[in-house]
């Protein structure tokens, strides 16, 4: 057996584990990402669909008619008199109105 073959199987032998590591380490990242992405997944299930979802909720002014659209939040009910105030006179806003922006076909 001349050195030539010896080199050949020392460096081959080298690549081999080397790529062995990589492939460890980038096992590693992935597992990390997708743990972390299922977490996030879940996070969000434990929010609730609004969380997921496009669901809103539209605050209206009872004394001048002013409306605005907002994201839904947790615990909202329409008839709440929320934290919000009119930009017009200053009083509190009323949950007019809970809905779903999805697409009909996703809500179904
Ligand atoms: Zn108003």
């Amino acid at each position: 057996m001349s050195f030539e073959y010896y080199y050949i199987t020392v460096v081959s032998l080298v690549i081999f584990v080397v790529a062995l590591l990589i492939g460890i380490i980038m096992n590693n990242k992935y597992y990390r990402v997708i743990k972390e992405s299922l977490t996030q997944v879940r996070e969000a299930e434990l929010k609730g669909p609004s969380a997921i979802g496009g669901d809103v909720e539209v605050l209206t002014c009872p004394r001048c008619g002013y409306s605005k659209t907002i994201p839904y939040r947790l615990g909202d009910y329409v008839g709440k008199v929320v934290d919000e105030t009119c930009p017009n006179d200053g009083e509190r806003l009323v949950v007019h109105a809970i809905y779903s922006s999805r697409p009909a076909e996703q809500s179904l």
